[in-house]
């Protein structure tokens, strides 16, 4: 049975896409078997970080009651297991997010960590994820928006009884408006188990389809996403 890990955020755009692609490939490198999936099931783009784009069948399909899962699983690198959402319109229009409990059922003998990519906001699929979920991590910015906005998450997770592993203060340039770590923890009642500075080559990565743990390795976010992944599996 895989530990399935949610990563959601509340706010949109504040990484939990490049988090949750590159934690999975992180893991991977030590030794993890590993799948994502990809819950945005209307903007996804979990396929795009993991080049794997434009795959026949997607979770959208799966979803629509039109596909096996098995048939949606693609291997990526690090052998990570892949589950794209595909970015047809018509595909995500015919898409039953109801579905979405079923199918992480059977992802589970797969792998030993299941990732879940959550969409911004507390819809129908962000519930399911984390609610199947066996842990939560919420990734936020060192900004009040994105921090008041995982307050919510926060609340909703403790109310369905899934564990919060923590945070994950993402985009960090240690500029004075930002908030420090300290406060972050003390307003969300988390511990932050990582900081994942601002790096442009996350941009560059994502923009040759390859994940920054294996294009820049030895890049600051690279390195902070490795350390996330070992803290989580205890490797020293
Ligand atoms: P989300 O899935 O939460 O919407 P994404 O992972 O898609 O967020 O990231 C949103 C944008 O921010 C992307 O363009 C991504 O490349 C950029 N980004 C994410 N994390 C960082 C970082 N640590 N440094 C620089 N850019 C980042
Ligand atoms: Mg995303």
């Amino acid at each position: 049975m895989a530990i399935t890990i949610a990563i959601a955020s509340g706010k949109g755009g504040t990484g939990k896409t490049t988090i949750a692609a590159n934690l999975a490939v992180a893991l991977a490198k030590f030794g993890k078997k590993v799948a994502v999936l990809d819950a945005d099931i209307a903007m996804a783009n979990l396929e795009l970080i993991m080049g794997l784009e434009g795959k026949p069948i997607t979770l959208n399909d799966v979803l629509a009651g039109k596909a096996d899962i098995r048939d949606a699983i693609y291997e990526g690198p690090e052998g990570v297991l892949v589950i794209p959402a595909g970015i047809s319109l018509e595909k995500f229009r015919r898409a039953k997010p109801e579905k979405l409990e079923e199918v992480l059922k059977a992802i589970h003998d797969l792998v030993e960590i299941l990732i879940i990519d959550c969409p911004a906001g507390i819809g129908k699929e962000t519930l399911i994820a984390i609610s199947s979920a066996d842990g939560l991590i919420v990734v936020v910015n060192p900004e009040i928006s994105s921090i008041s906005d995982a307050l919510k998450i926060i609340a909703i997770t403790k109310r369905l009884g899934t564990e919060i592993l923590g945070a994950i203060v993402n985009r960090v340039s240690n500029e004075s408006t930002e908030l420090g770590v300290k406060a972050i923890e003390t307003i969300l009642e988390v511990p932050v188990i990582g900081v994942v500075p601002e790096d442009p080559h996350v941009r560059k990565a994502a923009a040759f389809g390859t994940p920054l743990v294996i294009m820049y390795p030895d890049s600051p976010a690279a390195q902070a996403i490795m350390e996330i992944a070992a803290k989580l599996i205890g490797v020293k």
